[in-house]
């Protein structure tokens, strides 16, 4: 079950409690060069991003945001670390801001800050990182789970003294271990909602699957509100896994669910080929249907019981299986067009 957290609204997305877990990401142009922060932000949109976020380590990037806020409709998120002055201006223009109130300097400088996001009721990410601690927990507790719930819950404070409460926190280390310790040591301490991740997870591959432990865990434990997939890489890719770790923890019934099989001596066909091009053209189906494609006879009649269309192939030939019932015996080159025609079909039915 979902911990029941706070919500939080952040520029039309909610954030906590029911609301949806929702996927986000981040630019990695300057982002005083608006014309190509604004390409990257339109590139995540389409992939399904639900809210970007910018670096905003300059004047010049303060300043960009007006103008990159005109030309969306994402939410946006600018990310601050240090100098209060550039949250100010970036309460102006932006949805939230992630900070940290701990390196932002004096109450007073942290205090404008919430003032200004509490005029535009602007929520503020608490963004611990294990390798960025303040100095007094990483003396203490060097950086570990215990030192990043440390810094999480003295930044909550500052934010809650001054009576705000729109707040959301993250608790990023590089390694799968520490982060899901961590934020599992922080949930029952707080009811703010939680903004997923790990950080600098490396690349493609490797990220994929520190994410996929780390945040599948969290999210089988009902811990988690909103998510990023932080990756080296294309920027689609991390929205495309992200969404695979909500439909694949079974958070998300959305989107197709593939089965097939890992091919072995039986094999007649080009499975692997057959596998990857009904991947990609179901990529856009929202239906949540369950499809197998398999490689013979022996387990696909088993598969094909519980799927809602199914392939088995076989030497030459193959079967096209719809809840459990056989439809067409057609060439192998036929099968993948009247699979995915047939998925179609059941996709339309759920709609
Ligand atoms: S379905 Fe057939 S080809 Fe695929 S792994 Fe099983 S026995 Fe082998």
């Amino acid at each position: 079950m979902r911990y029941p957290t706070n919500k939080i609204n952040l520029g039309g997305v909610l954030i906590g409690g029911d609301a949806p877990i929702s996927v986000q990401s981040m630019t990695f142009t300057k982002t005083k060069d608006v014309k190509a922060t604004l390409e990257q932000i339109k590139r995540l949109h389409f992939a399904g991003c639900d809210i970007v976020r910018v670096a905003v380590p300059s004047l010049e990037d303060a300043n960009a945001l007006e103008e990159i806020k005109k030309n969306i409709s994402l939410p946006l998120v600018a990310d601050i670390h240090f100098n209060h002055k550039l949250a100010l201006i970036a309460a102006k223009s932006v949805d939230g801001i992630r900070i940290n109130p701990g390196n932002i300097g004096s109450k007073e400088r942290i205090k404008e800050v919430v003032k200004a996001c509490n005029e535009r009721a602007l929520p503020i990410r608490i963004g611990v990182n294990s390798g960025s601690l303040e100095k007094e927990f990483d003396i203490k507790y060097g950086p570990t789970a215990k030192g990043m719930v440390e810094s999480a819950l003295y930044n909550i404070k500052l934010l809650e003294d001054l009576g705000f409460t729109s707040i959301k926190v993250s608790l990023k280390a590089s390694d799968v271990a520490r982060t899901v310790e961590a934020y599992k040591m922080l949930r029952p301490l707080t009811n703010h909602p939680f903004h997923l991740g790990v950080t600098e997870a490396g690349t493609k591959f490797h990220s994929t699957i520190k994410s996929s432990i780390a945040l599948g865990a969290l999210l089988l434990e009902g811990i988690g509100d909103t998510l990023r997939v932080s990756m080296t890489g294309e920027l689609e890719e991390e929205i495309v896994v992200g969404k695979a770790i909500l439909k694949d923890s079974g958070v998300v019934k959305e989107g197709v669910n593939i089965i097939s099989c890992p091919t072995c001596g039986r094999l007649e066909a080009d499975l692997v080929k057959a596998v990857e091009e009904v991947e990609r053209r179901v990529r856009h189906i929202k239906a949540p249907l369950d499809i197998s494609v398999m490689g013979c006879a022996v387990n696909a009649i088993g598969e094909a019981k519980h799927a809602d269309v199914a392939i088995a192939f076989g030497k030459k030939e193959g079967l096209i299986i719809k809840k459990g019932e056989v439809i067409a015996k057609l060439k192998e080159n036929e099968l993948v067009d009247r699979f995915i025609k047939e998925v179609e079909i059941e996709a339309a039915k759920e709609n």
